[in-house]
Parts: structure tokens; sequence; C-alpha cells
């Protein structure tokens, strides 16, 4: 028998809090490289870590999603993954781990995030709805769009204030929430806090902030309206409550998720991220008739109410990942491991976004290379020209990138809007990587900045394919292509 997640729970004086509480099986290999073919990659394959063959990234921090490192007790659950097609065993044991994490009774399984958050705004949101949330991850926004409805980002002040160091940036900001709530309500069928905000520095959401949307909510309401949560990795913003949010010390992660949920109808994740599994999701809510509403379309899209497009391994492997990634031991590892990549680049010089949190360290590139615009991508350079330091890949998401489009008006690019701040993300594979590593990857960004007014501003390349559709417009990212207007060092 696997050890039980009781079991991994037991009292301990082991130094979880300085070393890994776990230990390495199987170990993954990339292609050696050298600065020369690292440059001749960078320019062969568009200067993006997106566009990069991972073959060729030593350390791959373009992103954390489907990329952790499962456990013995995922893999030994996958032999027992039951692949019959109706009403599978492997059903039963998602469904007991989901309805212990959520605490809610309907749920249903789906491929990954994006595809529950299909069944959410298919059901829900309708033709000049609006949706507010303290920033909607790239797939809601779209799915917006896609329905004719209104994303609208309420994120703090705090957040936009680079001094300021509070640990929960990633709120959805009241006075304004509750101004546009009582504005609107009539047209809000969902409200969406992602928790942590995945797009605004990885910054965490407080306990408090969750309380106060349903109190608007609750006193404003002119239509049931539902408040969903975007839990990706809400077990990495449950250990920040733990440290930093007041009353919650005492709290397992999972009682601390638990209470997040209590607060909500429903919920969508995202399972390749904090579940510690390659691929899956799920959505899980209070209400039966809205459950019953997405049945069918969930089997339009993914399968039977009983898979979701997931094979029954994958459920295994989910149901497993699901408790062991909400584990306070694990979790405290996490963020040591958080904070040391954060110290080991600021004590570089490299200047990053505080505090880094849960699942990313976040570079303010815009600090790092003061003499490139905002246009003209300082992290897009920055990023690539790290990775001809040393073959570490990270995802940039400057304004050259990411600039907002209007959302009242999304196709007038006049109306775009740069990014708070010039971000490269570093987000970091779960039980992927050591100390070392960390190291060597704040050594390529800060040798890559000390190359300083040498390194060159970008530019989009114009390209000759079909323009996006309004309900594609924030996907630009995933499209657009850029170069340097002159050689990198
Ligand atoms: C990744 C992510 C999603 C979408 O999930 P996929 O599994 O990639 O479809 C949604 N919300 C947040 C906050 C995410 O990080």
């Amino acid at each position: 028998m696997r050890i039980s997640d009781k079991e991994m729970m037991a009292l301990t004086d082991l130094p979880f809090d300085k070393a890994p509480p776990y230990r390495i099986k199987t170990v993954e290999y990339t292609i050696p490289t050298t600065r020369e073919l690292r440059k001749e990659i960078m320019k062969k394959y568009g200067y993006s870590g997106r566009l990069l063959p991972a073959k060729y990234v030593y350390i791959n921090m373009v992103t954390d999603s489907g990329t952790a490192a499962m456990s013995d007790r995922q893999w030994s659950a996958m032999m027992l993954g039951d692949e019959s097609y109706f009403e599978c065993r492997s059903y039963e044991n998602f469904e007991e781990a989901v309805k212990l994490f959520t605490n809610m009774p309907y749920v249903l399984p789906c491929h990954q995030g994006r595809s529950g958050e299909y069944l959410i705004y298919e059901t829900l949101v309708k033709e000049g709805d609006k949706i507010p949330s303290n920033t909607h991850f790239t797939t809601t926004h779209a799915w917006c769009y896609h329905k004719g409805a209104e994303p609208v980002d309420l994120l703090t002040e705090e957040y936009l204030d680079p001094d300021n160091k509070s640990w929960f940036k990633g709120n959805m900001d009241i006075p304004k929430f509750e101004a546009y709530f009582i504005e609107n309500a009539e047209n809000i069928p969902v409200v969406e806090i992602v928790i942590p905000n995945n797009l605004n520095g990885g910054q965490p959401v407080s306990m408090a902030n969750i309380k106060a949307v349903r109190a608007i909510i609750d006193k404003y309401d002119k239509r049931g309206t539902k408040l969903y949560l975007d839990v990706a990795r809400i077990s990495e913003n449950a250990w920040m409550i733990k440290q930093h949010e007041p009353g919650y010390k005492d709290k397992t992660c999972l009682e601390i998720v638990r209470e997040c949920m209590s607060y909500a109808d429903g919920c969508h994740m995202s399972s390749k991220k904090a579940a510690l599994i390659n691929m899956g999701g799920f959505v899980a809510l209070r209400d039966r008739e809205t459950w019953q509403r997405m049945q069918p379309k969930l089997i339009r899209t993914d399968g039977y109410i009983t898979y979701g497009g997931l094979s029954g391994r994958d459920l295994e492997a989910l149901a497993v990942g699901l408790i062991e990634g909400v584990n306070d031991y694990y979790l405290q590892d996490r963020q040591r491991q958080v904070d040391y990549f954060a110290n080991a680049l600021k004590s570089r010089g490299v200047h990053i976004i505080e505090p880094a949190c849960c699942f990313a360290v976040y570079v303010d590139a815009g600090k790092c290379l003061p003499h490139l615009k905002p246009l003209e991508g300082p992290a897009t350079c920055l990023s690539a020209q790290a990775y001809i330091e040393g073959g570490f890949a990270s995802t940039a998401m400057d304004s050259l990138q990411r600039a907002r489009e209007d959302t009242s008006d999304p196709l007038n690019d006049a109306k775009l809007k740069t990014a708070p701040y010039e971000l490269i993300r570093l987000a970091i594979p779960r039980r992927a990587y050591f100390e070392p590593h960390y190291d060597w990857a704040a050594e390529c960004l800060a040798r890559a900045m000390s190359h300083g007014t040498k390194l060159p501003a970008f530019r989009k390349i114009k390209e000759d394919r079909p323009a996006l559709e309004k309900s594609e417009i924030g996907l630009r990212t995933f499209f657009d292509n850029f170069e340097p207007v002159s050689e990198m060092p």
C-alpha cells in the first residue's frame, strides 16, 4: 500500500523547512549546447521561450503548467487506471478527492482548465454580460469575448505601487469592485477570482478578500450572480494565507482551501498546476441544475461526464496529486525554493516583483534594462539574452508582447495599453529543480543584464497570417513574433 495522505502529514522534527520532503527516482536530460549554438537557436526560433525546442533548454521555466514531476504514489495509482468508458472506478477516486478538496457536491472532470471554463461560460454567460475579476487569465478573458461579454479586471492599487511589500497584492480591489457591482449587477452572471493572480506577478489573494467579494455580491445581487474561483494554484496560495494572514497559522492548507471554497458557488481548476499532474482539470459547484446543464456541453466537447477527456489513469494521477499538492510539508518546501530563487536573483542585482510567492519569480525587466522603453520589449530582450548566456528559458510578458486591449473596444489597436510592469515570468516546475539550478538561472539573467545598453530593442515581425477574430484577440501573444533591431551580444 502506498503511504497515505494522513501518514504524509505525521508530526516531525525533520528539517522539511530546509530540504525537500521527497527524494528523486527518475531524472530527465536535455541536449547540451554551447553559447554559439544557443545564439543560432535563438535566431532560428524567434527569440522566444515559447518557440524554442525544449530539447535545447537546460533550465526550463517557461511554464509551471503540466511540468511537475509526479510521485511514486501517482505513478502507481496510474497502473490502477480503470479505462472502462462509462462509470469507471477511477472516476470514483477522482470524485472523492475533488469533493474532499472543494467541499462542493457536484463535480465534472475535464481535460484541462480551459475546457472547464468553457462549461461555465457556455452555461452562464450571455452577450452583453460583464465578468469582473481580479485579473482574468488569458483563457477566461477569451471565453468572455467568445460569448460577447466583457472581461473586467479590477486589480488593487497596491500591486501598481512597486514599493508596496504587502502579502496579498493579487486581491480584487474592493472599493472598485463594489462600485462596479452596484452599477452593473443586472449584467453580471459570474464574478471570477483568480487565486493567486497569475498574470500580475503571481501575487496571492487573501481570505478576507474572498469574503469581502462574497459579501458585496450578497448585498447588491440583482439576478443570482455566482462567485467562481479560478483555483489552478490555490494550494500554494493557501500556504501564503497560513503564513501571513492572521488566524490561519494552526490550520492545514487543505482546511484553508476548503474555507476559500466555502464562500464560492463554484470553481474551476487547471490541475496541471498545483495538482502535480501533466494533464487534467475539473469544475466543482453547489448548484445541481447548473451542473446538469453543463453535462451535455461536456459530452459535446470532452467526452462522457465521468471522464471529461481524461483517461482512467489521468483521473487516478489527479486524485492523488490534488491532495499531495496541498500537503503542508510539500508546500513549505515549494515556497522555500521560491524564496531561495528570489534571493539568488536579488543578490545578483536582478530586480524582481516582491513578494515572490507561490509558483514563480517575476523579474521587473523594465528596471533591469532602463534604456529600453516598454514597447521596445525589455523583457523579450532580457529573456532571450538569458537563454544565450546559459540555456535558461523563461516567459516574457512585457508591453511589446502583452499590451492590453481596451476590453470595451478590443479590436481597436490605437487603444492598446502598456502593462503595469515589464515582466519576465520565471515559472518554477514542481519538484524538478535544485538550488544549483536556481543559482545558474539567476546567473544567466545577471550576465544578460550586464550587457546593459548593448542589449537591443525588439520589434514585431509583420507576418502573413489571417487576423485573429475578436473572440481570439487576447490570444495574440501566442501568434505574434518579434526580432531584435540589431545583433544580440
Ligand atoms: C493555466 C491556467 C488556466 C487554464 O488552464 P489550462 O489547463 O492551461 O487550460 C486558467 N487559469 C489560470 C490562473 C491558469 O494559470
